[in-house]
């Protein structure tokens, strides 16, 4: 199924994130070690499928491809066997036009149809390592579009790290969705209000494709607050009060995290943002709680 047709029906959705084991090498025991990771991250998939979000999605390595294959076999994994619909992530930062044709023959044999575009973090402080025919994500939605999948960007409620102005990385939001893009997925944000203020922003650009909005469970709370440092994001005062509190007690900050998702995930759909995308991070446990304080909200599919 199509994301884009899971997000015109209106109803509020949940949909949940995965990420597969990296790549190794050909030597027997690497082989062994990713099949063994692979395993263990289809017990997860399988866990959170049970849960019948909307779509699961499948994170993609930014260098080199590092996940590339195993993207490909976990989103087909996420779809054909546990009968979930599969966002499978691609990035370009480090592809070239075979490398994006391989990835599309791939994705296609394996039946997946909702691809997200990205670029990937390039190396700080290194000129673009890449081709330059894939510099921005843009570039890759411009080659994927006309492959019959349905096609998602990212986009950050808060500007992008790299661009001074939000009203400049807008206006490159507003490119990438008119190259061809169905939806648009959030980075995390802590404070709906930076979202509502971003979506009225971008409508008043004529940015008119859906806005999945993405929600991150905090459960380690030192690790966030280090995130949030380097990326701007914006911690507010009753978020750093809890980790302050609990950010040593991962106990008690699992408990808290929730809530504290849950809250904001209920006030998202009360004022009318209907698609909510859970970064799970591979932790079946958050998914599981999230879903049944809200499955009256959401229902099953
Ligand atoms: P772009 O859209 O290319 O934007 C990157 C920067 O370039 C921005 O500052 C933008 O303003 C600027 N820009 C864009 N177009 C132009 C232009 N034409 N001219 C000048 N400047 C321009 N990373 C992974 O490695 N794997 C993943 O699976 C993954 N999943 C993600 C999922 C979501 C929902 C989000 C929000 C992020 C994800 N990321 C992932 C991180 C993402 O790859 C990084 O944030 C990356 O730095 C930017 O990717 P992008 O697709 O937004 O790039």
């Amino acid at each position: 199924m199509k994301i884009s047709e899971i997000v015109a029906d209106g109803r509020p959705s949940l949909s949940f994130e995965v990420f597969p084991p990296k790549r190794r090498s050909a030597s027997p025991s690497d082989r062994d070690a990713e099949q063994a990771a692979m395993a263990r991250t289809k017990d997860v998939v399988r866990a959170i499928a049970a849960l019948r979000p909307a779509f699961i999605s499948v994170t993609y390595g930014a260098a080199g491809g590092t996940t590339g294959a195993n993207t490909c076999a976990l989103a087909q994994f996420v779809q054909a066997d546990c009968g979930v619909p599969a966002l499978a992530h691609m990035t370009c930062v480090a592809a070239d036009r075979a490398k994006v044709a391989e990835e599309v023959r791939g994705f296609r044999a394996a039946g997946l149809e909702n691809v997200l575009c990205l670029r990937g973090d390039c190396p700080p402080d290194t000129e673009f390592p890449g081709d330059p025919a894939f510099r921005h994500a843009v570039d890759l939605v411009r080659a994927l579009r006309g492959e019959g999948f349905c096609l998602g960007g990212a986009c950050y409620p808060e500007g992008h790290p790299e661009c001074a102005h939000l009203a400049d990385d807008i206006a490159h939001v507003k490119e990438k969705a008119e190259a061809g893009l169905d939806f648009l997925t959030t980075q995390m944000f802590f404070d709906n209000n930076v979202l509502f203020h971003y979506l009225a922003r971008l409508r008043t650009a004529g940015v008119t494709v859906p806005v999945i909005a993405g929600v991150m469970p905090v459960t380690n709370g030192r690790q966030i607050a280090r995130i949030c440092a380097l990326s701007g994001t914006y911690l507010p005062p009753r978020f750093r009060a809890i980790v302050d509190r609990f950010g040593d007690d991962p106990v008690a900050m699992l408990d808290a995290g929730v809530a504290y998702a849950t809250e904001q995930i209920v006030d998202l759909f009360a004022n009318g943002v209907a698609n909510v995308h859970v970064y799970t991070m591979n932790k079946p446990e958050i998914a599981v709680r999230i879903m049944h304080n809200l499955h009256g909200l959401v229902g099953s599919r």
